[in-house]
């Protein structure tokens, strides 16, 4: 439009603009280096990023074996090598152009795209905010080219030997906006989000070879294989296969009203509406704290997706609690006319063509592959309420099985932590709820002060204002009455009724009191009868290496033990040991996942928070008088006795005021 008007409007402006008058017309068209800057600000955002285009180059090139390089966590380098069908001489300068892509020619191409890049944006893009070098050679010339750009600008080009294939070095990303440079996290979070990334690809391509490098060390390097499941052996290790499920291969026709002839006639369109699905996800006893740990390809791209997510979530209803994820590893193949890749400027998003269809499909899947693995599964469906999909059927068989299956099959391994306590726990009362909106149940936390002022009224309240009742503190005065369910501790004091989460208390009770032995050094260890061998991915790999100190301080003693394991000598006296090895990947995934440079403050409170969750009385525990009331008074005494350090509600109240209320008796 602004071309229109520019060309097509008289010159006026053009005129005052020379004669220094007043300037009527503010829009120009931007220069190309600028245009290719604001490009690169959608599809640049931290090194990962330039990573994940360059590696889709590569593929789109047919490369077999593809090597990425890392320096300072790719801030100050990043190399990737490949082996594929290299550029010609004209086409090494052509592809640094704008909008300049090999792969596809015209608008209709959009519908139909069947390679990872499209939208010719990245190498300008990438080029315009670092200082690039590309050498390649195609195979009918017999010298290759080398192409240098800095800051978007042209600086050499000339003739080199090269084998075959393509290198591309990417270096001081965002030299030239600083603004930008100072958004980028610390060294290993970057470099974490490259291991991450590169992982994956190579989980969505077994029949290739893949390595990662930083000047340290070598994160990855795995060789072709036949199987997605070597592959995910080889990238993750023996430990994490055994927590997956395998998806076979599951195949459907799409059968939708627009298309009304595949349901009839298979031979029809046997390639155009058929969809394809395979993968692995994890066991229900796996539970991931967020969704980090999922991974959708559509047509081997790497993509985010919220119909695919919440696909993932309902096929795991009343199998895993809903505040915890599964992992998972999908990779969906469908005809190219069927998904929209052309909605993203980094294209990690995707829109179908038939949502309805593909989420049913990835839901059901899921489903029956959990179904027929027979997780040892532990949420009965609330009594009374049928799940509102068309398979009830399925999620009632998943729910059923655990009360015939008990006794006959073996139950997991009896670590502590959320998979155990959620064995025998009910979800259907995971807040229990008054059975009038009169009295509610507060989390103590907030309704301390409409508490507090409410008893400070004069009339009524003045004799049954606990002395030490003060906002955000618990009275110590609470005695126990009884266990809910054996998990929550009911107690009461003249201010009402108090209900305590006892798991959460007694986290509570040892978060502060870790925090406390560490900041002395003071940390009790216990020295293993043997070592644990724990695997770790690249990413966690990284993170290990970045925080061994602070593990060491807190009571882990570790040692490097083969290329990507670890050996636990040592760990925190109130850890079992048959705990250690989940709650180190635990650590080393919530701290990896920290999207920011992690302060060590941070880093000991999560370390604490980990460790104090562990080894924290379960729910589904019954306690003796003398055990709740040394609870109770133990929690009186933390910083911050109403919320658990990872941020829930440890006690609920009902003010007498309020039971008053409810039995109108005020
Ligand atoms: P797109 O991938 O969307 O086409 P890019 O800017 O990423 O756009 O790349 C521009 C073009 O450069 C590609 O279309 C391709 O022809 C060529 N190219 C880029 N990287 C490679 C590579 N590693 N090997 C061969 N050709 C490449
Ligand atoms: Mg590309």
């Amino acid at each position: 439009m602004s071309r229109v008007v520019g060309a097509k409007a008289p010159t006026p402006w053009l005129k005052l603009r020379q004669s220094g008058e007043q300037h009527l017309s503010v829009i120009r068209i931007l220069p190309e280096a600028v245009a290719n800057k604001i490009a690169a600000g959608e599809v640049v955002e931290r090194p990962s990023s330039v990573i994940k285009e360059l590696l889709e180059n590569s593929l789109d090139a047919g490369a077999a074996r593809i090597e990425v390089a890392v320096e300072g966590g790719g801030k100050r380098l990043m190399r990737v090598v490949d082996d594929g069908c290299g550029m010609n001489h004209d086409d090494a300068l052509l592809a640094f152009e704008r909008h300049a892509t090999s792969k596809i020619q015209s608008a209709e191409d959009l519908f139909a795209i069947s390679t990872l890049g499209f939208r010719g944006e990245a190498l300008p893009s990438i080029a315009a905010v670092s200082r690039v070098a590309l050498e390649t050679r195609h195979a009918s010339e017999s010298a290759g080219t080398r192409v240098e750009i800095a800051g978007g600008r042209l600086r050499d080009v000339k003739e080199v030997t090269w084998a075959r294939g393509t290198t591309l070095e990417v270096r001081d990303l965002f030299f030239n906006t600083p603004a930008r440079r100072k958004f980028l996290k610390s060294e290993s979070t970057e470099l974490g989000h490259i291991a991450s990334l590169v992982t994956h690809y190579a989980l969505a391509h077994p029949e290739k070879s893949f390595r990662l490098s930083s000047l340290t060390n070598e994160v990855l390097n795995v060789a072709p294989v036949a199987t997605p499941r070597e592959r995910v052996y080889q990238v993750m290790g023996g430990q994490t296969l055994e927590q997956l499920v395998e998806i076979a291969p599951v195949e459907r026709r799409m059968i939708s009203p627009t298309l009304p002839d595949a349901a009839e006639d298979e031979e029809a369109s046997p390639e155009a509406a058929r969809v394809r699905l395979h993968g692995f996800v994890s066991r229900p006893e796996i539970q991931k704290l967020n969704r980090n740990q999922i991974y959708f390809f559509v047509n081997r791209r790497l993509v985010r997706d919220r119909l695919i997510l919440h696909a993932i979530t309902e096929s795991y209803r009343n199998i895993l609690p809903p505040s915890v994820f599964p992992v998972a590893l999908l990779f969906l193949e469908l005809p190219a006319g069927e998904v929209d890749v052309n909605v993203h400027p980094a294209k990690t998003e995707v829109r179908f063509r038939h949502t309805g269809f593909i989420h049913d499909f990835v839901r059901d899947s899921i489903r029956q592959t959990l179904v027929a693995a027979r997780p040892v599964a532990a949420f009965p469906i609330p009594r009374g309420s049928r799940l509102p999909t068309p398979d009830a059927e399925v999620a009632e068989e998943l729910a059923e099985e655990p009360p015939l299956m008990r006794g006959a099959v073996p139950p997991p391994p009896a670590g502590p932590g959320r998979p155990a306590a959620a064995r025998d726990f009910r979800l259907s009362s995971p807040h229990p709820e008054p059975y009038t909106g009169r009295l509610p149940l507060d989390p103590a936390v907030a309704p301390y002060v409409p508490l507090a002022s409410t008893f400070a009224e004069p009339a009524r309240g003045a004799e049954v204002v606990p002395a030490a009742m003060r906002e955000g503190e618990l009275p110590p005065d609470l005695r126990p009455l009884g266990q809910v369910e054996d998990s929550f501790i009911v107690a009461t004091n003249a201010a009402g009724m108090w209900v305590v989460d006892q798991h959460a208390a007694h986290e509570r009770v040892l978060f502060d009191r870790h925090v406390r032995l560490r900041q002395e050094k003071k940390v009790e260890v216990q020295r293993l009868l043997m070592p644990i061998i724990v695997e770790l991915n690249p990413a966690q790999q990284v993170t290990f290496q970045e925080i061994a100190e602070e593990l060491a301080a807190n009571g882990f003693e570790v040692e490097p033990f083969g290329q990507r394991t670890i050996a636990v000598k040592a760990a925190p006296a109130e850890i079992r040991a048959d705990d250690v090895e989940r709650l180190m990947l635990e650590i080393l995934d919530t701290v990896g996942q920290e999207g920011r440079a992690i302060t060590l403050e941070v880093l000991r409170k999560k370390i604490a928070a980990s460790v104090s969750c562990h080894a924290a009385i379960k729910i589904n525990t019954p306690l003796d008088r003398h055990k709740m009331e040394w609870l109770l008074r133990e929690l009186s005494h933390t910083e911050c006795p109403m919320t658990c350090p990872h941020g829930r509600p440890i006690v609920l109240r009902y003010s007498l005021k309020e039971l008053q209320k409810a039995f109108k008796r005020i």
